[in-house]
């Protein structure tokens, strides 16, 4: 079964190739690398863009490992999971510092390096190195329990290892990174989540789901994802022609990225002027303001939780205090040295 499902793959594959923005360019570990991350969060089409400026401005490893971690965000900037370029960053220097800025060349050493998980290294292992680790990403997970009728549910965390065996099995050991890369593109292409072209699919023949009449009940999924609501009132206050922006810490969204302050309610409800007025006295020392204008609202829905921004001006009629230690006045000018999240981009502060 291996060998033929792998060949009718690489058949498809060859048939059917998929240009990515990066062709022509270096493909070695650090480009693979870098574009693995980006590709985990995002379209082709969307991220490619993000993966030429991000590697035109960061050539080398060496380049990221020493740049100012500013710098690496803002170039990150309307991406979004800014952990995974905090991560990528920091094995950088890993890399450069500490292992002779030479590139992890097993599955099991990549996996030690921050932000690479178990897809992460098969992808670097086989497009880099040619070794036979399967990629499974939710494209292969869904044609592979159609394929062979994977009844348990894919949200199980046993699964994940069954679906990686399962692929290892299949998989075609000559050409590991040719079979990543086709079975990545036929099951985002061909075996869809919804409406998947059967009628002329090259696996039909022996596919499970198919034979069995049970396209529409693989794979198994019982994961509801949780969506929070959360409502985030952004304090845009200026004074003689500079912004106070606040660069947020924590475990929350936005770690390490600078938005003006947020004062966030539960509902849609606008906080009370009283909560506003104290929020600025504490932040600034003073209440003598002005209120410009508000923002209409700006909706993002990210993996688990959708926000809703809105963007309050409001000036400041007297002096403010000096600033805690992670906010400051910044200008105009200034504004685009600070990485910001794609919501305070669109709020055109
Ligand atoms: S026959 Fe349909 S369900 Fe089976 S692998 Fe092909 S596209 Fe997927």
């Amino acid at each position: 079964m291996a060998t033929t499902f792998a060949r009718q793959l690489l058949q498809w594959h060859i048939k059917n190739p998929r240009p990515l923005p990066w062709d022509g360019g270096p493909r070695d570990a650090y480009h693979i690398w870098v574009s693995e991350i980006i590709m985990q969060q995002t379209r082709i089409e969307q991220g490619g863009p993000y993966y030429l400026r991000f590697i035109k401005r960061f050539p080398t490893i060496k380049q990221l490992a020493t740049a100012p971690i500013d710098e690496v965000l803002r170039y990150w900037q309307g991406l979004g999971y800014y952990s995974r370029a905090r991560n990528l960053h920091k094995a950088a220097q890993i890399i450069v510092n500490d292992l002779g800025g030479v590139f992890p060349s097993t599955h099991e050493a990549l996996m030690k390096l921050p932000g690479v998980g178990e897809y992460t290294a098969a992808a670097i292992a086989s497009f880099a190195f040619n070794l036979p680790h399967p990629v499974v990403d939710g494209n292969v997970k869904r044609l592979l329990a159609r394929f062979t009728g994977f009844t348990t549910s894919i949200d199980e965390s046993s699964s994940h290892q069954k679906i990686v065996q399962l692929a290892t099995q299949l998989m075609q050991e000559k050409y590991p990174a040719e079979f990543n890369q086709a079975i990545m593109n036929f099951g985002a292409l061909v075996c869809t989540p919804k409406n998947p072209f059967c009628k002329t699919c090259p696996l039909s023949k022996k596919c499970y789901a198919l034979n069995n009449n049970c396209v529409e009940d693989l794979p198994v999924r019982t994961k509801k994802k949780t969506n929070t609501l959360r409502y985030f009132h952004f304090l845009v206050l200026s004074w003689k022609g500079k912004i106070l922006l606040h660069q947020r810490g924590g475990k929350d969204i936005w770690h390490g990225l600078y938005t003006p302050p947020i004062l966030e309610t539960k509902s849609t409800r606008k906080p009370s002027l009283k909560s506003f007025a104290s929020e600025i006295l504490v932040l600034t020392g003073t209440d003598k303001i002005q209120w410009v204008d508000s923002s209409d609202a700006i909706i993002q829905p990210l993996s688990h939780q959708t926000l809703h921004g809105r963007f309050y001006h409001i000036e400041l009629l007297e002096k403010p205090g000096k600033p805690f230690p992670d906010y400051v006045w910044v200008s105009k000018r200034q504004m685009d040295d600070f990485p910001k999240p794609k919501m305070v981009v669109e709020g055109e502060i």
